[in-house]
């Protein structure tokens, strides 16, 4: 072993998320020592995983995901009764979009391919189950499905890293890594941050958000398309009396809207009063220099809700907004794979979310444990993740 290592690990897991939490949880609780390093604070507000609320579905336009988001949601309950308390509320979800919309189409053809229940709304069932809440244009339908809900993201990652500390795991904050290097004596790898520590593991995941892209290209020399995207989540203010109507525990679905603009929200939660309705949508950024104001496309997104809501006060501009950070890749697919090269399979990455990971979070740490600890994950169709895909890389 390189002799300069102060300590091994079994696995260790670089970024602090909530894929790499969820990640740590799930090596610790396989009984392998574990550490995990976070640059900065753990729960920092700087990359993607912080806030208070992140949509669960399962209607995707890609079969794989699913599968994978039903999965998800059995996982989540599993860490929740090991955790003992709640992260993830469950709600109805809704896609609505213009009738002849491709995405809708694909959506449902996805729902029969895994015989995953759904009811189609047109526009008169939609009015009537809505009423007085939500209208859609008479040329569009809706697909309302059972699995939805709200998960909280800053008390998910905190239950992971909680758990993953209550099986054994190490929990180190404010450790960048800046190297991870095989090591040439012992085999396995060695990790390296900017302040000097150096630590042995056999196993490496990578998940670093949207800094993935700098730090492979830094431990690699290749160039991984993952492109950072700055966010914006805006909050609409109810108006006075209508607040129940749109609050989580009634019957007010997360949803989607397909169509000229990208839409999504949850119901009413985090800020009473408020309902969050954004854009699925940003602009380039580098996750070092961010400029931190909210940048949206705002006029749209008014005109989109001026036509919809109908309990929303009226003309009015959103009452909080708030940054977080996208990891977009060309395909939206995500990046779950091993980095290949010098690192052969002893190095993992999970990057790329692509602005739909959160819900995916559980699942996707298994994954990558067994990725790490095994060599493959049984029952995953891992070649619309892996590298390889990206026609300019290397690999
Ligand atoms: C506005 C917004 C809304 C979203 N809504 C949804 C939704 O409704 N449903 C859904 O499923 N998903 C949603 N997502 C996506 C979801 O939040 C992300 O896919 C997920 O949080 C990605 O987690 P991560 O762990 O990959 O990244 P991060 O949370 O950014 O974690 C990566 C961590 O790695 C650390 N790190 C980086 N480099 C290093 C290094 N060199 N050394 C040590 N640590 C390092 C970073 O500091 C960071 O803490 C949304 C995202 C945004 C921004």
């Amino acid at each position: 072993m390189d002799s300069s290592c102060r300590i091994e690990f079994d696995v260790i897991v670089i970024g602090g998320g909530v894929m790499g939490s969820s990640t740590a949880y799930q090596t610790a609780k396989r009984g392998q020592k574990t550490l995990l390093l976070e640059q900065f604070d753990f729960l920092h507000h700087r990359g993607s995983s912080h806030g208070e609320s992140r949509g669960m579905r399962a209607t995707y336009k890609k079969d794989y995901y699913t599968k994978m988001a039903v999965e998800s949601s059995k996982l989540w309950r599993e860490a929740e009764s090991e955790a003992g308390y709640s992260v993830y509320t469950d709600t109805d979800h809704l896609d609505m979009g213009p009738g002849g919309s491709a995405s809708l189409k694909a959506v449902i053809a996805n729902c029969d391919k895994n015989s995953f229940p759904y009811q189609i709304l047109d526009h008169g069932q939609f009015a009537d189950k809505f009423s007085g809440k939500l209208s859609i244009p008479e040329d569009w339908i809706a697909v309302y499905t059972e699995l939805g809900g709200v998960i909280k993201p800053t008390k998910a990652v905190s239950m992971f890293q909680a758990l993953a500390f209550q099986k054994g795991a190490v929990l180190r904050d404010n450790m960048e890594v800046k190297e991870i290097r095989r090591d040439e004596v012992k085999g396995g790898i060695v990790v390296c941050t900017t302040r000097g520590d150096k630590f042995w593991c056999r196993k490496c995941v990578v998940t670093a958000g949207a800094w993935t892209r700098k730090l492979v290209r830094s431990i690699a020399g290749f160039e991984l398309p993952i492109q950072p995207v700055h966010a914006t989540v805006c909050y609409w203010k109810i108006k006075e009396g209508h607040e129940e109507k749109y609050a989580i525990g009634g019957n007010f679905p997360t949803f989607i809207g397909y169509g000229d603009v990208g839409v999504y929200g949850t119901p009413s939660l985090e800020f009473p009063g408020l309902i969050k309705i954004t854009l699925h949508d940003g602009c380039q950024c580098d996750p070092d220099r961010r400029q931190w104001r909210p940048e949206l496309e705002l006029d749209s997104l008014k005109e989109w809700i001026k036509g919809r809501f109908l309990g929303l006060v009226d003309g009015c501009a959103p009452v909080s907004m708030q940054t977080c950070m996208y990891s977009m890749t060309p395909d939206e697919d995500y990046v779950i794979d091993f980095l290949g090269g010098e690192f052969r399979e002893d190095v993992v990455i999970g990057g790329g979310f692509s602005g739909h990971g959160f819900k995916m979070a559980p699942a996707v740490g298994k994954i990558l444990a067994d990725l790490a600890l095994t060599g493959h994950a049984d029952g995953v169709e891992l070649e619309h993740f892996r590298i390889g895909r990206f026609e300019e890389n290397p690999k």
